[in-house]
């Protein structure tokens, strides 16, 4: 990663500056724009770095500081009493040190500081003295005991707080600012006997001592529980450690010509390019974030220091100026003095984001190339879908997995029929289900929002969701459902049908009461990054639909194709769900051809609808996937229906239902499998696709199917059925007697690992292969898709997985299917066009993949469009060598790209 260096200690100040940002690694990202800024001539109060590598050597050594390390931090502390004039520990006008963690990727309080060290007895006499003001240095004292107490010694803060609320009693004080010096006197006198009784030691009077602790406090801090699950939820891997700074103090509390507060150079929300932040006068920085006093915003500076307030123009500028990013900061005025104590790339919304890029290019301020990197793909979610309201209060009943983003509110309905009664009668209702099946899809479709107690990122309802782009929360698992009595309970809490709740599919969370929403904002912006997205990128960004509409929002979005139509959503419509269950029922293959006819027209009628909606692009046709019980009713009631709707005997479709249980469907009677079985499904099926585009293309409609056979494992099957196919629209063409060009591509999905092994025999007989990663991980894991809600959750605490598989291509081993599958295909058939259109097809770190290994197009769901056209820039702008680690098999340990 880098070279290992001896040097541990880096100084920053006047006298030298022995760092830059480019050092993140090494120093963390407060330690290299501390460096950064002093260069750069900011007002930084003087101090030094010690590296994330010492703090490796830390926990290598088993909790030790390394020899030699104190020698360095005195020598670099010469440096700053230089500085600054001060002593450490000085009796007269002592200088006081903060410690603080510092990662290379902002870890925002979860590690340890400790700030005023260096106060002793003496010290704060010395305090005292120099600043004139006695209570000033008798509360830093105060914060110091407590604070070292707690975070180097264990002490539990409550310990202290206890003390403080009896003292504040006794001297009539309600905030702590109004305790005197009296009584801040006495409460550091009982602080210290505190200290002294948890910890059966006195609170140490060497000032080095309490540095040495310090420092060993913040390293140890990088392995606290909260730290690592931090790390773990947003994937932060790969780095050393933090890095510990240790920094002169300067006080915004020091009266009336003192402050402190936050800056953002735009504005974080909007983008705007203004000024945004906000201050507190006589107040230190841990007091802002305490919520104690409500700040003020930054523009009110003027009527207090304009001077001040000038000199804070000048730094958002020259930060601006010099990082060509938006850029938040922290600063403290000590007595009329301003300072600069961190800054670090400026936390930012989707919208804001694409609008500061964009305005940032206009500015010539940065690349088109750099724009694109400069927006996470995933943000634009918040610009496509509704949101809750960012300003009002949640209240969080759980959280299942966020998958299918948007925001939906509405009452409890426990079936789908349910809710489409409900809806047409006019109410607004979530779908609240174990989890749902191709049977529910009409109400899925009529409710406002999904949400499952079980089921993973690619359960059934996960993907039909984000196909709609309606708003699912899945595998939500402390929510139990009791149908009987229409109530869910979770955690202690019972709702019923008529309770409202809402649901976060951004974030998984699981709302009581009706939070607002509001509208999402495709601004100007936004078309002028994907046009630039569509410039650079290399891929094509196909879609997954399955009707007219999902084809054309698709299209609105930049579809240039659609990868996956999935055939089966089609049959459980109106009447047809009846014509498929009579050919399931069919005794002989006479009576299943007799129902099949029947569903031609409505199939041909589908397909038309679609390739006149995609019409000049792609439509890729898959052929029947699911076992053909997902069609049958399993509830008596239905079953019973059926029967008298169809006329006949109840027995037989119980029978039916029973003849087709599997133990195991997903490696069941399913995909080609289906039609090496039963040849006369897939005759229905291509002869609608053939019908419906030669009717087009005579309407001077531009029609293009493919046609795409799924679950292929072996070469034969793929053989035998594409001979069928083509059997078929010969039949087809000579029967409607039509002659002009008409070529169907006919390809597989690669999705049983034997088939990406394979793939050089199954290419002799495909004109193209799509991936399809839900089965293809499911498979080489043996992770049943639809089941590892149970226990995802564990393997991610436990740290045996990153993260989700189902949601971001394991490269490492799925992966490397995929890519022994495109090197044998593309070996028989150097152009073989080959897609993914399994979910990983809409996330950007999958998207890098497919780019690096040389995937033609990526198929995602509509309302992922945007998303991939943007990853698949980044991917192409990308350093080459991120993504050749992306694509480097043999190391499962990757350092995380923060692009
Ligand atoms: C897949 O397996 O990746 C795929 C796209 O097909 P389905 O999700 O319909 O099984
Ligand atoms: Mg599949």
């Amino acid at each position: 990663m880098f070279e290992k260096t001896k040097k541990r200690v880096h100084y920053f100040g006047k006298t030298k500056s022995e760092g830059t940002k480019e050092m993140k690694e090494l120093l963390g990202g407060k330690g290299a724009n501390l460096a950064e800024m002093t260069s750069i001539g900011l007002p930084v109060p003087p101090g030094f770095t010690i590296t994330t590598e010492t703090c490796a050597e830390y926990n290598e050594g088993g909790g030790k500081l390394p020899d030699g390390l104190m020698k360095e931090v005195h020598n670099h502390m010469a440096l700053v009493e230089q500085e600054t004039g001060k002593r450490f520990g000085s009796e007269i006008d002592p200088l006081l040190m903060s410690v603080r963690s510092g990662a290379a990727v902002s870890m925002p309080g979860m590690m340890d500081t400790v700030l005023n060290l260096g106060l002793t007895d003496k010290a704060m006499e010395g305090l005292a003295s120099s600043s004139g003001n006695r209570r000033f240095a008798l509360d830093a004292y105060r914060r110091l005991i407590n604070m070292f107490g707690d975070v180097v010694m264990g002490v539990d803060h409550e310990n202290f707080e206890k003390e403080f609320d009896c003292l504040k009693a006794k001297y009539g004080a309600s905030l702590d600012t109004e305790l005197n010096e009296e009584g801040l006197q006495e409460l550091v006198t009982i602080y210290k006997q505190v200290y002294l009784e948890h910890t059966g030691e006195e609170f140490p009077q060497d000032p080095y001592l309490q540095l040495e602790k310090s420092i060993e406090a913040v390293f140890k801090s990088w392995n606290i529980p909260r730290a690592i699950r931090y790390r773990q939820i947003n994937e932060i891997t790969g780095l050393l450690g933090t890095a510990v700074n240790v920094q002169t103090m300067v006080f915004g509390n020091m009266g009336e010509d003192s402050g402190t507060g936050v800056a953002f150079t735009r504005n974080p929300a909007t983008g705007e390019n203004k000024f945004y932040g906000e201050f507190l006068i006589n107040a230190q920085g841990e007091d802002v974030v305490a919520g104690i006093r409500t700040p003020q915003p930054v523009e009110e500076m003027v009527s207090w220091r304009g001077d001040i307030y000038q000199q804070l123009l000048e730094v958002k500028d020259i930060l601006e100026n010099h990082y060509r990013e938006m850029e938040d900061f922290e600063f403290t005025v000590e007595r009329g003095q301003l300072y600069i104590l961190q800054t670090r790339t400026g936390k930012r919304t989707g919208v804001a984001a694409v609008k500061i890029a964009v305005d940032m290019v206009m500015e010539s301020r940065i690349t088109e190339k750099e724009a694109l990197l400069r927006v996470p793909a995933n943000d634009l979610n918040q610009l496509l879908l509704p949101t809750f309201d960012l300003n009002t209060e949640r209240d969080v009943v759980t959280k299942g997995l966020p998958a299918s983003p948007g925001a939906a509110f509405g009452k409890l309905a426990f079936s789908a029929d349910e809710v489409v009664d409900r809806v047409h009668a006019g109410e607004t209702v979530l779908l609240v289900r174990k989890e749902t099946s191709p049977e529910d899809v009409s109400g899925m479709h009529a409710a406002a929002g999904i949400l499952t107690s079980t089921g993973g990122m690619t359960s059934h309802a996960a993907v039909v969701a984000r196909g709609w782009g309606k708003c699912c929360v899945a595998g939500a698992g402390e929510i139990v459902i009791n149908e009987a009595q229409r109530t869910i309970t979770v955690n202690g809490r019972t709702f019923t049908d008529q309770d409202i709740l809402s649901i976060d599919g951004t974030s998984g969370e699981v709302m009581a009461g009706e939070v607002p929403t509001q509208d999402p904002q495709l601004s100007g912006e936004f078309a002028t990054l994907m046009e630039w997205a569509d410039h650079y990128r290399e891929l094509q960004v196909w879609t997954n639909a399955d009707t007219p509409n999902d084809a054309l929002r698709a299209r609105e979005y930049g579809a240039e194709g659609i990868g996956l139509c999935r055939t089966e959503h089609m049959f459980f419509e109106g009447e047809r769900i009846k014509d498929m269950r009579e050919m399931i029922l069919a005794k002989s293959q006479t009576e299943r051809r007799a129902a099949l006819d029947k569903l031609i027209p409505y199939q041909r009628v589908d397909f038309k609808g679609i390739f006149t909606a995609m019409q000049g692009l792609p439509v890729t046709v898959r052929l029947l996937d699911p076992p053909l019980h997902e069609f049958l009713p399993h509830e008596e009631h239905a079953q019973v229906e059926l029967a008298n709707r169809l006329s006949v005997p109840v027995e037989r479709v119980k029978t039916r239902v029973v003849q087709l249980h599997e133990a195991n469907p997903m490696l069941g009677h399913r995909g080609c499998r289906l039609s090496i079985t039963y040849p006369e499904i897939l005759t229905m099926q291509v002869t609608a696709i053939t019908e419906a585009a030669i009717e087009c293309l005579q309407e001077k409609i531009d029609a293009r199917p493919e046609i795409m056979i799924p679950l292929v494992g072996t070469y034969k099957e793929l053989q035998l059925l594409r001979e069928k196919v083509e059997q078929t629209i010969a039949a087809v063409k000579e029967a409607k007697n039509y002659t002009a060009p008409l070529e169907i591509p006919i390809g597989t999905m690669i999705e049983i690992p034997r088939a990406a092994l394979t793939a050089d025999q199954i290419a002799e007989h495909a004109d193209f292969f799509s991936f399809g990663t839900n089965d293809l991980t499911q498979m080489t894991f043996g992770y049943s898709r639809d089941d590892i809600a149970s226990f995802l959750p564990d393997y991610l605490n436990q740290e045996i997985l990153e993260k989700d598989p189902f949601q971001s291509l394991d490269t490492v081993g799925v992966g490397q299917l995929v890519k022994t599958a495109v090197s044998k295909g593309r070996g028989k058939e150097k152009q073989l066009k080959m897609g993914i259109c399994g979910e990983h097809g809409g996330d950007p770190a999958s998207i890098a993949f497919c780019h690096g290994v040389g995937l033609n197009y990526v198929s995602c769901s509509p309302f992922r469009v945007p998303i991939a056209r943007l990853a698949a820039s980044q991917a192409a702008v990308k350093n080459q060598k991120e993504i050749e680690l992306l694509l480097d098999t043999s190391d499962e340990i990757k350092v995380k790209s923060t692009g």
